[in-house]
């Protein structure tokens, strides 16, 4: 692939002490890193300093491979002229970020096909049982708007970390902007497989991940427009945030732009190999990297229909188009048990459990919330294989093979 990954042939130690190859099918997680990640982090070490603290020539050169990092990330997202990109530690921390600073009274409506880092920051959300079409989408959409008096925001994934399908976000942003409401979309598993351009998503905010897009450094971005969060109280107080600090107490100036929510010694490593990231999928040829993913989602899926213990879920339509990520529920199964089991006897690394998203995994399995809760073991619990850039046809056949011997065979 274009993208070269570190660690692509890690050898795997099984259960019965043979080795194999990991086959790692838990990119939603957390994607493996990048070649060109690893290079920026290894061009920096030497190198690294304080950002924005001063003159000093260690200080001076991060402040430029920092500020050089936003241009390229915000590039990368598709940024407007006057937005802002904030680097912060991942998408929950961007998503967190604007909730505070959303102007008093603005209401934000939510789908519950959310996941948690998209449903419980929003101060008293309005939240929309997801259907499975998006025609009744934009029509729940359009009449939650309509009874809201006083600003309003859709925040919206732009792709499920559940079933891997795409949300039909610019649909919903029309009908959103209809209403003069404002958009978010959490990119978090949009940004590894697809273009995140705002204009053509029709956002107006836009956050995600580098250690799902293959630079796990722990640096997130909230790219969006400015004049919240410059009229908003700084998201961290301390340097940095702060631009002149008087002698008594309270008597502070923030800093505008970026900086203000910004507070504390920045993570320049994980900006910087971030912005490596984006600068090489940007680069790639793109068509070559959906025809990768569409061939292994392809097989995959053939694959499961040969699995009856296996059973996909997705909200919308079965053709509705999907990033590499599919869920199966395995009725009559021990999911987190059979997922151990790919682990230790066959060396395919998937995830099992409810994926922080908890109503919306309820809903795939029509069941109430249990009493004192049942995540990841309970009805709603689904076995997830998500792949990406390093992943190949040998690793999907291995997961599916490996599903199928340990619930009961093929068809
Ligand atoms: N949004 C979606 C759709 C996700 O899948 C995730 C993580 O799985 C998040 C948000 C939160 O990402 P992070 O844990 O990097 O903050």
């Amino acid at each position: 692939m274009t993208l070269d990954i570190v660690g692509a042939d890690l050898p795997v130690r099984l259960r019965s002490g043979a080795t194999v190859r990991f086959a790692h099918l838990d990119y939603a997680a957390s994607a493996p890193c990048a070649r060109v990640a690893a290079e920026a982090v290894e061009r920096l070490l030497p190198w690294y300093g304080s950002v924005h603290r001063g003159a000093g020539v260690r200080s001076g050169r991060s402040t430029l491979e920092y500020e050089r990092a936003r241009q390229a990330v915000g590039d990368f997202a598709g940024a407007r002229a006057g937005d802002a990109v904030v680097f912060t530690r991942n998408t929950t921390d961007a998503l967190n970020l604007l909730a505070r600073a959303l102007p008093p009274g603005t209401t934000t409506v939510v789908f519950d096909g959310e996941h948690h880092a998209n449903l419980l920051p929003w101060p008293d959300p309005v939240r929309l049982p997801a259907p499975p079409d998006p025609d009744a989408a934009a029509d729940l959409l359009d009449r939650a708007l309509a009874g809201i008096a006083g600003p309003a925001v859709l925040a919206v994934t732009g792709a499920s970390n559940v079933t891997g399908e795409l949300w039909p976000v610019r649909r919903l942003a029309d009908v959103a902007r209809g209403y003069g409401a404002r958009v978010v979309v959490d990119a978090a598993q949009l940004a590894p497989h697809r273009p995140v351009d705002m204009d053509a998503l029709g956002a107006d905010y836009l956050a995600f991940s580098g250690h799902k897009l293959y630079a796990p450094f722990g640096a997130g971005v909230l790219v969006g427009r400015a004049d919240w969060l410059d009229a908003a109280e700084p998201y961290l107080r301390g340097g940095g945030a702060s631009a002149a600090v008087g002698d008594r107490a309270g008597d502070v100036t923030w800093a505008t732009g970026p900086a203000r929510h910004e507070g504390g010694t920045p993570n320049l490593l994980g900006a910087a190999s971030l912005a490596a990231v984006c600068e090489a999928i940007a680069d790639a040829d793109r068509e070559a990297l959906h025809a990768h993913e569409r061939e292994l989602l392809e097989r995959l899926l053939a694959g499961l229909a040969a699995v009856p213990a296996a059973v996909p879920v997705s909200l919308f339509d079965p053709g509705h188009p999907r990033v590499g990520i599919v869920s199966v529920a395995l009725p009559g199964h021990d999911v987190a048990a059979v997922a151990e089991r790919l682990g230790a006897d066959h060396g395919v690394g998937v995830r099992a459990g409810q994926f922080c998203a908890h109503p919306f995994t309820r809903r795939l399995a029509g069941v109430a919330a249990a009493p004192g809760g049942d995540c990841g073991t309970g009805p709603a619990a689904l076995l997830r294989i998500s792949f990406g850039l390093g992943s190949t046809g040998e690793d999907i056949d291995r997961a599916v093979a490996a599903l199928a011997a340990e619930t009961g065979g093929r068809r």
